[in-house]
Order: C-alpha cells, then sequence, then structure tokens
C-alpha cells in the first residue's frame, strides 16, 4: 500500500474514534482510550506506516493514573504492549493496525489494574534500580561464591567493560582492580519496601535491606561493614542482580588515606552519617559461561561439565569446536582439540579460521580464536596425531572424531571398540559424504546399535545408508593429495556435518541419544535422502562382528 494511502486510511480511523491530528510529525495524534470505563488521554506517534518501528502510545497526563500503574510505561517509548518483534502487524490494514494498537494499550493498562502492577514493578525492578553503570558477572553467582572483585578489562569494541570475577581469572586479559564485590542472596524477588521504592541514601539502604523477606535482617551489619571498606555490595535475588556502594565523604577518604582514621572505625562513621551518605545504585547482568551458553538450551547445559576431545580441526572440526563452545563444552570440563597440520590458503574458504592464522597448526589456531568467546574458556590444543595420543584420548567422556578421514574414522571406531574406559562412554563421528553431497552424524556408544564400521563394512562395497549417489563420478574422487586433487564444496556442507553432530552431542548428553545416524542433503542434485535411523550392527562388520560373537 502507497504510505500516503495508509496514512489517509490511519487519519480516516483515529478521527472517528475522537482522535486529533497535532503533529510534529506527520503522523502524530492526541486522544482518549479507555481504560476500565475510565478515559485515559494519550498521545500516539506513528512513525512508520510499515510498521517496521512499532506506533507508540504515551499517556499525557501520568497523574490519571496511579503511579503504582506504571510498570509497563516508559519515559521514551511510551506504553510497552508489546516487545517490538512479537506483535505482527498488517501494514495492508494499516486502520485496523491501529485500533489493535489502541487496544493493547488500554489492555496493558487494565492488566495492571487488575493486581499485576506490583507484581510488574517487582519483575521490572531492575530497571528501576538502574542508575549507574552495569556490570557483568563472569563469576557464576551460587552459595560457595569464591572472592570477587570489579575489574576493567578492555574489549575490542572499545566499550567500557567493567566485570566481577574470580580473583586469579581472566587470563587472557589484563583486569585492572577497582574494588572488591561480596553478594548476598535472596531466595525471593526484591522489590520496593514501606516507603522505600529505591534507596538513595545509607539509611533508606538501611531500611530497604532489612525489609526484604528474601534477605537475612541480622546480616546488616556485615552489609555495613562491606559498604564501609569501599566493597561493592550486590544482592542476587530470582527478579534482580542489583548492587550498591557508598559515595565515601571525601573527609573520610582523606582521613583513611593519612592513617587518622583506622579501617575498623569505618563502619560506625557511616552509620552515624548514614542520612546523608549517598549510595551508588548498579545492576548486574550474568555473563558467566553457564549463563550464556545454558541460555539457547533452555536449561543447564548438559555438556557443561563433560571433557570432551576432538579430534580433527579442520573445516567441519573447526565449526565444530565453536558449535561445541557456544553450547557449553570447555565452560567446566576440558575441550581438547587434536590436529597435526597447518592451516593454508587452500583451507580459508571453508575454514572458520581467518587469514591472519595461515601457517599456524590448526589446533592452535582454533584455540586461540575460540578462547575469543569468553574471558573464563580455557581449550587444550595439542598438534599431533591424536591416534598417538589414545592413552590420553581414553581419559576423555567424549571422542568427537571431525576427520572425515576413512582411516582414521575406522582407527578409532576400532580403539574406541577395543579399549573402552570407564569415562569414555561415546565416539562421535561427522563427515561430509562425497564431496558434498551430503553431510552425516554417526553417536557409538558401543551397545546394541551399530559401530562406524557396521556402516560399511567391505571397503569394496557400498555404504549401507548413503547420503549420496555413489555412482556418482563426482562422489568418488579421493580429496587427500594436496591442492592437486581438491574438490570444490562449499561451506556449507561442513556446516551441515558440524550442526549434526553438535546437535547429536547435546541429545546424548541429556540423556536422549535418539537416532544414530544422521543424514542431510547438501546437493540436491547429487545427495540422497536418508531418514535419522539407529542401524542394526552389520554380520560382516570386521570390527564389531566377532565381539558380538558373530561371524568370524
Ligand atoms: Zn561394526
Amino acid at each position: 500500500m502507497d504510505p500516503d494511502e495508509a496514512l489517509d486510511v490511519i487519519d480516516a480511523t483515529l478521527r472517528e474514534r475522537g482522535f486529533r491530528e497535532v503533529g510534529p510529525g506527520r503522523a502524530d495524534y492526541e486522544g482518549a482510550i479507555r481504560v476500565h470505563g475510565a478515559q485515559v488521554d494519550v498521545r500516539l506517534h506513528i512513525p512508520d506506516v510499515r510498521f517496521i518501528e512499532l506506533p507508540e502510545v504515551h499517556l499525557k497526563d501520568r497523574s490519571q493514573v496511579s503511579p503504582e500503574l506504571l510498570a509497563h510505561v516508559e519515559t521514551r517509548t511510551g506504553i510497552c504492549y508489546a516487545s517490538q518483534t512479537g506483535l505482527p502487524i498488517d501494514m495492508f490494514e494499516p486502520g485496523e493496525a491501529i485500533l489493535l494498537i489502541l487496544s493493547l494499550a488500554s489492555r496493558t493498562l487494565e492488566t495492571s489494574y487488575a493486581g499485576g502492577a506490583l507484581r510488574d514493578v517487582i519483575d521490572e525492578y531492575q530497571a528501576y534500580w538502574r542508575e549507574k553503570g552495569g556490570v557483568r558477572f563472569l563469576a557464576p553467582l551460587s552459595q560457595e561464591t569464591e572472592k570477587l572483585q570489579l575489574s576493567k578489562i578492555e574489549l575490542e569494541s572499545g566499550q567500557p567493560n567493567f566485570v566481577v570475577h574470580t580473583q586469579g581469572s581472566l587470563a587472557h586479559y589484563k583486569p585492572v582492580k577497582l574494588q572488591d564485590v561480596t553478594v548476598r542472596q535472596s531466595s525471593t524477588p526484591l522489590g520496593p519496601t514501606q516507603g522505600v521504592r529505591v534507596p538513595s541514601t545509607l539509611a533508606e539502604l538501611e531500611q530497604w535491606y532489612c525489609q526484604q523477606v528474601g534477605l537475612n535482617g541480622s546480616g546488616w551489619p556485615g552489609v555495613l561493614r562491606d559498604l564501609a571498606n569501599q566493597a561493592l555490595v550486590f544482592f542476587d535475588a530470582p527478579n534482580a542482580l542489583i548492587g550498591a556502594s557508598l559515595c565515601m565523604p571525601t573527609e573520610i577518604l582523606a582521613g583513611v588515606k593519612k592513617g587518622s582514621i583506622r579501617h575498623s572505625k569505618l563502619p560506625q562513621l557511616v552509620e552515624a552519617r548514614k542520612a546523608t551518605i549517598a549510595i551508588d545504585r548498579y545492576e548486574g547482568t550474568r555473563s558467566d559461561l553457564d549463563s550464556i551458553t545454558s541460555r539457547n538450551i533452555g536449561m543447564s547445559s548438559p555438556i557443561l561439565e563433560l571433557d570432551i576431545a576432538l579430534v580433527g580441526g579442520g573445516t567441519i572440526g573447526g565449526y565444530l569446536a565453536k558449535f561445541i563452545v557456544q553450547s557449553g563444552g570447555g565452560a567446566k570440563g576440558r575441550l581438547r582439540i587434536y590436529d597435526d597440520d597447518i592451516l593454508k590458503e587452500g583451507n580459508l574458504g571453508r575454514h572458520l579460521l581467518p587469514y591472519g592464522f595461515l601457517g599456524m597448526n590448526k589446533a592452535k589456531a582454533l584455540k586461540a580464536e575460540l578462547e575469543r568467546f569468553h574471558p573464563d574458556l580455557e581449550i587444550e590444543a595439542v598438534p599431533k596425531n591424536a591416534l598417538r595420543d589414545w592413552t590420553e584420548l581414553r581419559k576423555f567422556n567424549l571422542i568427537v572424531d571431525a576427520t572425515g578421514d576413512w582411516n582414521v574414522q575406522n582407527a578409532l571406531n576400532a580403539e574406541f571398540l577395543n579399549a573402552r574406559g570407564d569415562t569414555l562412554s561415546a565416539m562421535l563421528h561427522c563427515w561430509v559424504f562425497m564431496n558434498g553431497a551430503g553431510a552425516q552424524s554417526f553417536l557409538n556408544l558401543a551397545d546394541d546399535f551399530a559401530c562406524f564400521r557396521c556402516l560399511r563394512p567391505k571397503l569394496s562395497g557400498g555404504w549401507r545408508y548413503p547420503a549420496g549417489d555413489e555412482r556418482d563420478e563426482l562422489n568418488t574422487v579421493p580429496a587427500t593429495c594436496g591442492e592437486g586433487s581438491y574438490i570444490p564444496f562449499s561451506v556449507d556442507a561442513s556446516v551441515t556435518a558440524a550442526a549434526l553432530a553438535n546437535k547429536a552431542l547435546l541429545d546424548w548428553a541429556n540423556g536422549q541419544p535418539g537416532p544414530r545416524l544422521r543424514s542431510a542433503i547438501t546437493d540436491h542434485t547429487r545427495g540422497r535422502y536418508q531418514k535419522y535411523r539407529s542401524p542394526e550392527p552389520s554380520k560382516h562388520c570386521p570390527a564389531c562382528a566377532h565381539q558380538r560373537g558373530e561371524g568370524e
């Protein structure tokens, strides 16, 4: 619809509802919406008739609604009737769209009347509390939180970055310490108390603290001592992570510096002046590896504490390593990458690693690249052939084979079948099928299902569940003799193989391994569809048949 036409429709619709155009924009109106029968005057600002930016509904007079109802009213953007992306609006029906928005604004205010207001304030309490800048918590918060400190670290973005971390961590950065941090846990939500919406002085903070159900009121002397010693005190509750520190009077600071005021006297001194000593309020955001990696999984990541060895840091292994890190690998458990090859120009077109790592061992380069993901991440890089390190390898919980190399796949499979340790319980292979026709992942738990070799028991024979047409000549050219026999296929095939493996890994770690062999077509002309399945062992498998008491 033509924008002018849309504006005309909107104009007619709004006039019919008693709204009048007030400017200064082309579509700025004033009128009233009804909230439980009462009129509430609003200003309507429509920045874009395609609704890429949502129309804003502002209260004209805040005194028309009780202050407690202002939870969903922001000064800048008006009534929060919908999150920006959560509300589909039809740009081809602009009149109806505007009516929908007005009714949503009414409903939002009515919900507040319905008793949700205080609850909303509590839900958004952190936003009310915010005053000073934000602080990022790199240390996970728990009852036994260790000694914490607030530091400044340099980010590549150049943004100021204040982080709370445990002393001695952040090896890759040079943290500049600012102050100590202590944390008090509250099992119940924090919110406004009788007389104190958010505290501004030490006296108000004391009053606020002692009325919180979830905070230990008798713990106030400890909080006061920390504050007096210029620590930043944080309160960690289900609804908020908020903190405070004292704006210490300069004469006290000078006294401490000169030595005329002893540290032990500080709590007493500030207590005496608590009505006038102001506080700075901070908000914290969880930025620890656990929080970051668990967010997209919807629970604490099942692979946080697993020891994972990744064999192969090539095109599949590079992306897979990134996916594993983003899923929680290496956060608390070990993540080790094996590769004895170096990064060459020919790799760049389908590798995670950039130009700057040319000539560097792939395992070491991946370690350097991936550790940029988070200040607390540590990855082990082993620049040698994994099969020469089997004694070490079997100490991991899971081996992920991303070499895509038949000989390595087979050797790892045989080692795994013969020498499973107590810790090593799974082997996950993934590969690009036949030069980019498809991608597959296969999980071996050394149980009643097939082993890797069962998928192609005879080398001269075909795959039992091929993800591509094996008669296609392009599918059968070996790609091992350097650049001369380089087979082109695009990066998507490698990423698909890595994606299949990452999901299989998470499913297994979650206790629901699901189908062991997962296939995807990446080239629609050469690929062959295979449904997800858990293949039975092959009677002819040279690797596992004798163990199962079959064949000979
Ligand atoms: Zn087998």
